[in-house]
């Protein structure tokens, strides 16, 4: 087995998309690269720092209900789906899980351009 898996914490050189928000990553901000291997295919993802932070509470939730194991991780792409699978789980009651659904809303809406009509 080769795979593995590096997290960097990076200045943007440039503008980039989040790929759990779909957000900008502006350029001059701080964001996480996941960078490694998996089945012998490369990957690289880029996560805008709140997200990152959502995945690591995200992450040890599920650890401590035992719904990950050990080998197991969040899919990338899959964090706002877990999410809200994890706060469908708590009733909605769960604020914390609440507020980051949320923050992923927020930036995703953030990141939509408005259309050029109605000026
Ligand atoms: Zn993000």
């Amino acid at each position: 087995m080769s795979d593995f898996n590096v997290v960097v914490t990076l200045v943007a050189a440039k503008e980039h998309t989040c790929c759990e928000c779909q957000g900008v990553i502006a350029k001059g901000t701080k964001y996480d690269r996941d960078s490694g291997a998996q089945d012998g295919q490369g990957f690289s993802y880029k996560t805008c720092l709140p997200c990152s932070e959502a995945r690591e509470w995200l992450d040890k939730q599920l650890r401590q209900m035992n719904a990950l194991n050990d080998d197991e991780g969040i899919e990338f792409g899959a964090l706002h789906s877990d999410l809200a699978e994890l706060a469908s789980e708590e009733r909605f009651l769960g604020v914390e899980s609440l507020r980051l659904l949320l923050g992923i809303a927020e930036r995703r809406n953030q990141s939509v351009k408005p259309q050029g009509d109605g000026s």
